[in-house]
C-alpha cells in the first residue's frame, strides 16, 4: 500500500472522507502529536487502529470530534464544572473523560462506561474532523511503546506502507499528549499531565485531583501501566543531584565505543559543550515541543541517550516530566 502524504486541501480531505467511511485509518495532525484515526462507530475501523499500533486491547481511545459537533449523542450528560471546563479550553489539548450512552463501538473504552473525548485545535484536525463529521478515535500515530510522532515524518517512518494517509499540518507546537482529565466525579480528576496544567483547571472548576493509582487497584486509565515513549537505542536517567553520575555513565559508553547523547535543558547543555547533547530548551513548552522531536532524532544516531532531569516541577513540568521518566528510566 503507498502511503500518500498531504496537506489537508479539498482533494486531501475527499479522500480522506472516503477512506474513513471504508473502514480505513487516516493520520493526522493535531496540536498535540499527530493522530491515528478511525471512524468510532465502526467495529472493524476500531479494531483495526489497535492491530495497526500494536496496541493492547485493553487500553481505551480517545474520541475526537469538531468544534460545533453535538456531544449529546456520546455523552450521558455532565457536571457543571466540565462545562465551564469545556468553554475554557476547547478546542484544544485537554480529553474530557464522560459517561457514555454507548453509542460508539465497544471496543473504542474496552469495557469501561466511560468515553473521552477530544476537540483539538490544530486547523488540519478541525478540517478533516468537519469532513467526515462523525467521532474519530485516535491514539498517537506511533507504533505501540514507541515515541510519539510530532511531524508526518515520524508518522511515515512507523506506518510507511501500512496505512494509507497522512494529512501534513507541520510540526506540532505542543508537542506531549493532551491532559486527560476524568470528568464523572464530584471534582475533576487528571489521569494523564498535559498543556492544560492542574492549576489552569483548578482556577476555572474551582478545584481538581490528580489520580494516584494504589497497588492492587484496576487502573482508571488503563493507558498509564503500559510501557511508553521509548526510543530504539539504550536510556538513562538521572535525577539532577546525579549529574556525577550521568556524566560517568556518557563516559563509559564512549569508553566502550558507542555514541552517547546528554538529553537536558539549555542550561545544563551549556555546562556539557564539551559532549553531544539533544537540547531540550529553557521553558517547561519549549521542552515539551521539542522532547519527542529530540528522542526520535537521538534514536537515529546515538546507541545511549543519557537523560538529566531538567529543573522545576508543577504546570507543563509534570507532563514533560512524566514523558521524560517513561521514555528513559524505563518506568
Ligand atoms: P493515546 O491515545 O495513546 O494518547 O492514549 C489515550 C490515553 O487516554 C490512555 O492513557 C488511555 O488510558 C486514556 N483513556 C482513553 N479513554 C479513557 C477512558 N474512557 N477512561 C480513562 N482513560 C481513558
Ligand atoms: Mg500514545
Amino acid at each position: 500500500m503507498e502511503t500518500k502524504i498531504l496537506p489537508a486541501d479539498g482533494q486531501a480531505l475527499d479522500l480522506a472522507k472516503r477512506l474513513i467511511f471504508s473502514g480505513e485509518v487516516v493520520a493526522f495532525h493535531t496540536e498535540t502529536v499527530y493522530g491515528l484515526g478511525a471512524d468510532a462507530r465502526n467495529d472493524e475501523a476500531v479494531k483495526k487502529v489497535f492491530a495497526v499500533k500494536g496496541r493492547p486491547a485493553d487500553n481505551p481511545l480517545i474520541a475526537h470530534v469538531h468544534r460545533d459537533y453535538d456531544l449529546s449523542s456520546l455523552i450521558d450528560g455532565e457536571p457543571p464544572y466540565a462545562e465551564k471546563l469545556r468553554k475554557a479550553f476547547l478546542p484544544g489539548p485537554l480529553t474530557m473523560v464522560y459517561p457514555s450512552t454507548g453509542k460508539v463501538s465497544r471496543f473504542v473504552s474496552c469495557g469501561l462506561d466511560t468515553l473521552s473525548i477530544r476537540v483539538p485545535s490544530s486547523p488540519t484536525a478541525q478540517a478533516f474532523l468537519r469532513a467526515v463529521d462523525i467521532p474519530i478515535v485516535a491514539p498517537s500515530a506511533n507504533l505501540s511503546k514507541h515515541v510519539s510522532p510530532v511531524s508526518a515524518r515520524h508518522v511515515y517512518d512507523d506506518f510507511a506502507g501500512k496505512i494509507p494517509l497522512i494529512l501534513d499540518g507541520g510540526f506540532c507546537t505542543g508537542g506531549i499528549e493532551s491532559t486527560v482529565l476524568d470528568c464523572t466525579g464530584d471534582i475533576p480528576q487528571i489521569l494523564r499531565a498535559g498543556l492544560v496544567t492542574r492549576e489552569m483547571i483548578a482556577e476555572v472548576a474551582g478545584d481538581c485531583g490528580v489520580y494516584v493509582m494504589h497497588e492492587g487497584e484496576r487502573p482508571k486509565s488503563p493507558g498509564m501501566m503500559y510501557k511508553h515513549y521509548s526510543p530504539r537505542c539504550k536510556t538513562a536517567y538521572f535525577e539532577r543531584d546525579a549529574r556525577e553520575a550521568a556524566i560517568g555513565r556518557y563516559r563509559e559508553e564512549l569508553s566502550a565505543g558507542g555514541t552517547p547523547y546528554f538529553l537536558c535543558s539549555s542550561a545544563d547543555a551549556r555546562a556539557l559543550s564539551w559532549a553531544n547533547v539533544l537540547d531540550l530548551g529553557s521553558t517547561p513548552e519549549e521542552m515539551a515541543a521539542r522532547l519527542y522531536a529530540a528522542l526520535r532524532d537521538g534514536e537515529t544516531k546515538a546507541t545511549l541517550i543519557v537523560a538529566i532531569r531538567p529543573e522545576g516541577e508543577g504546570g507543563v513540568m509534570d507532563g514533560v516530566l512524566n514523558r521524560l521518566t517513561r521514555a528513559c528510566r524505563g518506568d
